[in-house]
């Protein structure tokens, strides 16, 4: 992918675990690649397909500035996000803090941290059968939507569906999104549960009637299993209550699993 670099910007700031370091402070250095696709701005010479550099040397020196961390681990987090965030043509960003002169009595050209973080695409299977369902699901997209490490790129209509394990319980509503996302997995499935609480959801048996279920179907073509998080959601590929909604914005995308495409998948249940 193409790339933007800013290499070994100084800024003198005031970083570090001890307290001479917050006190005396001493310099920074930083770098960083911002990848993007630069094809547009090259043919047509036009910074509004791009980014500003000057600008984003601005926004790493005041950022390094006005904060106080112990770590600088902590420095390169907050700037990656706040540049990914800011810049919403960029992709990823590739970021290295260094400190030239960290306080080691010992002969070193500088310790650093090395991070990159962008932009995971997401499929969030949404569901309710409980009180004001459209409501529900309107109200996770509209959470999701004011959230600023995601953005909400398509939303599937709401289809209504039989209970599914448990058949004593009223019809679903169920819909899918399509999220772009800067959180890692867990992150994003505690938020989720979060707005299923905020939605008043009670947890007290399985497959039982809900305000409000959220489940990440897809994460990029992750493939994990652990006893929090199956990737991509195990029943996804027998279920028609995600297939359906999900075929209507992905009908293309891949199960990294099964190697079939959602249309192939729904057109064999
Ligand atoms: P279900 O969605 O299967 O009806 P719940 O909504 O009650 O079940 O979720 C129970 C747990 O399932 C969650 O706390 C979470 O740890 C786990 N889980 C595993 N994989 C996923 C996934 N892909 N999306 C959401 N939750 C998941
Ligand atoms: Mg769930």
């Amino acid at each position: 992918m193409d790339k933007i670099n800013i290499k070994r910007l100084e800024v003198f700031a005031y970083h570090g675990v001890l307290p001479q370091e917050k006190k005396h402070g001493q310099v920074f250095v930083v770098s960083a690649e911002l990848y993007l696709d630069l094809s547009v701005a090259g043919k047509i010479d036009d910074l509004n397909e791009t980014v500003d550099y000057g600008e984003i040397c601005h926004v790493i020196k005041a950022f390094v500035i006005d904060n106080r961390f112990d770590l600088i681990e902590t420095v390169a987090e907050g700037l990656a996000e706040k540049i990914l965030i800011e810049n919403p043509c960029l992709k990823k960003v590739w970021l290295e803090v260094e400190k030239p002169n960290a306080p080691i009595p010992l002969n070193f050209e500088a310790v650093s941290v090395e991070i990159e973080r962008g932009w995971h695409v997401a499929y969030l299977g949404l569901g309710s059968n409980l009180g004001d369902r459209a409501e529900h699901l309107r109200f996770a997209v509209r959470e999701l939507e004011k959230m600023s490490d995601c953005r909400v790129l398509e939303v599937s209509s709401f289809i209504s569906t039989p209970p599914y394990g448990y058949e004593e319980q009223g019809d679903f509503l169920n819909g899918c999104l399509k999220l772009e996302t800067l959180l890692p997995p867990r992150k994003l499935l505690d938020k989720l549960l979060r707005l299923e609480n905020k939605a008043g959801r009670i947890r007290d048996m399985r497959w039982g009637p809900r305000t409000l279920d959220l489940d990440i179907i897809m994460y990029d073509d992750l493939v994990v299993s652990n006893n929090r998080l199956v990737i991509p959601h195990v029943e996804m590929h027998k279920r028609d209550f995600v297939l359906r909604p999900l075929s209507e914005i992905a009908p293309n995308l891949v199960h990294p699993i099964y190697n079939k495409t959602v249309s192939e998948l729904l057109g064999e249940l």
